[in-house]
């Protein structure tokens, strides 16, 4: 909720990052829709290229969708970026909380507000110069911000290594866009574009945009494939309502 004014301001500054965003809703849906996809990316890329993960695999899959934020954009634009992607942590946990749900402990992912913090402490630990009125304005406590360099730059490292492997790779395999239309699926396929040209994969790797019945994504190990439902849009729309 303290985090209502924050959301407001940083909308209408991130309506100058994305071209195609008309609304700051818009802005905020296209921030969630590149997150969530490097998020389903994460997976894909622990299975194709067997990387060792140990730990919970969705906090892996977390860590590097900021760390692609933070690495491929621009810094007005992965902080335009990395505010909205946080926020659809905090989104998440105020609809929750709004429809009675108790957190779920037992679940794969971290409760949202602990992706949140770890979201927001990860980005930041990545340019703490330029990033401490982030922090603030994200309230990440000192006893956790002091640490968030180091954090960054172990979770840098790790996955460092994986990227840079795929970048230098010159007879592995594309990623291939193959359904889909709509605003979500223009946001991945243009994505993706930039994506075969700064790296190869082990394996080929198919993206859809796909009806699902609900609203998630998600990646199919056995069909090598990132499944984005087209239910996700409308729901990152209702996200925007909680928090706005
Ligand atoms: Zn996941």
């Amino acid at each position: 909720m303290q985090k209502f004014g924050v959301f407001v301001a940083i909308l209408s500054a991130a309506q100058a990052f994305a071209a195609t965003a008309q609304t700051d809703e818009d802005a905020f849906v296209e921030a969630n829709i590149l997150g969530i996809f490097y998020h389903e990316l994460g997976h894909a890329v622990i299975d194709i290229e067997s990387v060792p993960i140990f730990g919970q695999e969705e906090d892996a899959a977390d860590v590097f969708s900021i760390l692609f934020i933070d690495w491929f954009f621009e810094e007005e634009a992965a902080l335009e970026l990395a505010y909205d992607v946080s926020l659809g942590f905090w989104g998440e946990a105020l609809m929750r909380d709004a429809e009675g749900f108790d957190i779920a402990w037992w679940g794969v992912h971290g409760p949202d507000e602990q992706r949140f913090y770890n979201t927001v402490c990860l980005f930041y630990g990545g340019n703490p110069d330029m990033r401490d009125d982030f922090a603030a304005d994200m309230e990440l406590p000192e006893d956790r911000a002091d640490y968030c360099p180091e954090e960054h730059d172990m979770a840098a490292e790790s996955w460092g290594t994986i990227l840079d492997d795929m970048e230098a790779r010159s007879d592995g395999a594309a990623i291939s866009f193959i359904e889909g239309s709509g605003f979500a699926a223009d946001i991945i396929a243009a994505e993706i574009t930039l994506l075969n040209d700064g790296m190869q994969l082990a394996r080929p790797l198919a993206v859809a945009i796909r009806d699902c019945g609900e609203a998630n994504a998600f990646y199919d190990p056995e069909a090598v494939e990132i499944v984005f439902c087209s239910e996700f849009e409308p729901y990152l729309r209702e996200l925007a309502a909680v928090l706005d």
